[in-house]
């Protein structure tokens, strides 16, 4: 039996399932390795929505007893680009002072929403920050974004499944598409 998603997503395949996983336990493993020592304090936080597949997955491949946590923010601009004036649609439901932070985005694009969250984060005190992607889009980045643990860099195409949406469908697609213009 075949093990690919039978419905029929309409998208070019930018990078496979299979590249997935595999690059996913690679972090994973990474992680483990350089949070060892702090272990229980590590804290990830999921931005809410597209980083909740990514997530799922990249915990299971992290080798410690670390915690989990949500942040829902809105993101205000056109539908291509976000203007950097973001709203915290939910927020943590535990603290963070003294914790090990490791924020999992889906996608930094232009870095704006990074970049508030690292700001916003820092006022409550963690022992460190750090960010972890699944995608980077170089060519749209306007702020010099740090990413400790970046999945890949993509094209400048818009892409989706594996957490990303199309107008809040398709993020259960299990590889990352993108729509041919
Ligand atoms: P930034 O603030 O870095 O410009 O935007 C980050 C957010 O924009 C991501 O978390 C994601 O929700 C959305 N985004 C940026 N590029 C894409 C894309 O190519 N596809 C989808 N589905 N969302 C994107």
């Amino acid at each position: 039996m075949s093990s690919e998603q039978k419905f029929p997503p309409p998208f070019k395949t930018l990078i496979s399932k299979e590249e997935l996983n595999k690059r996913i336990a690679e972090l994973g493993a990474e992680i483990t390795k350089d949070y060892q020592e702090i272990g229980e304090d590590l804290v990830l936080i999921g931005v809410l929505k597209g980083s909740v597949i990514f997530l799922s997955d990249l915990c299971r491949k992290i080798e410690l007893p670390c915690s989990m946590d949500f942040i829902g923010i809105a993101s205000y601009g056109d539908d291509t680009k976000s203007s950097g004036v973001v709203q915290i649609t939910s927020d943590l439901a535990h603290s963070i002072e003294g914790k090990h932070v490791l924020i999992v985005e889906d996608i930094i694009d232009t870095g704006l929403t990074a970049q508030y969250l690292f700001k916003n984060l820092a006022t409550r005190r963690p022992a460190s920050v750090k960010l972890c992607s699944l995608l980077h889009k170089p060519d749209r980045s306007e702020i010099d974004i740090s990413i400790d643990y970046l999945g890949f860099a993509v094209p400048n195409k818009f892409v989706v499944g594996f957490g990303l949406d199309i107008a809040q469908k398709y993020r259960n697609v299990d590889f990352i598409g993108y729509v041919e213009e």
